[in-house]
């Protein structure tokens, strides 16, 4: 999984030795030395080397992973920064607000609990084949604290 690197941190309008450019983003040296045989620009090839900002922030912004959109059937694991298929192909749908709700799931990889926001109207096309479960009314309550009062509240005031 390849990391993300802070391209904010590289200001524009100076130029990095590897040493420097690798303390900056927390990598090795070996790091950026290879970032340079994979095309990262350096100022003049003669040591040291130098590589300016503007480059650094390039190189990296373009090496950053994309966020990937879930597909059916997919949720997002924030831990693994990637859209997950989860464990044993069930989630639990749990209800927020009117037709409205979140999937959960674990994720396969890290173990990790993954979610992903949902419209009732759309379970069934951002499901996919997973089997959605809907906990009990009793367990729901401990979740929920959309109490009914609300709904005749709302109700009495139309
Ligand atoms: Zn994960």
């Amino acid at each position: 999984m390849a990391r993300r690197y802070n391209a904010g941190l590289v200001k524009r309008h100076r130029s990095y030795s590897i040493p420097e450019a690798a303390a900056l983003l927390g990598v090795h040296k070996h790091t950026i030395s290879r970032w340079i045989d994979d095309g990262l620009p350096v100022i003049e090839r003669k040591r040291p080397l130098l590589i300016h900002g503007t480059d650094l922030r390039a190189f990296i912004k373009a090496r950053q992973p994309k966020k990937q959109p879930c597909r059916p059937g997919e949720m997002f694991c924030v831990r693994c920064s990637a859209p997950k298929r989860p464990a044993y192909d069930v989630a639990d749908f749990i209800p927020t607000k009117a037709g409205r709700g979140l999937l959960r799931g674990l994720c396969p990889d890290c173990g990790g609990l993954i979610h992903r926001f949902v419209t009732e109207a759309k379970i069934g096309a951002v499901c996919g084949d997973l089997s959605v479960a809907r906990p009990t009314a009793q367990s729901r309550m401990c979740d929920s604290p959309a109490p009914l009062s609300n709904v005749a509240f709302e109700k009495d005031r139309t």
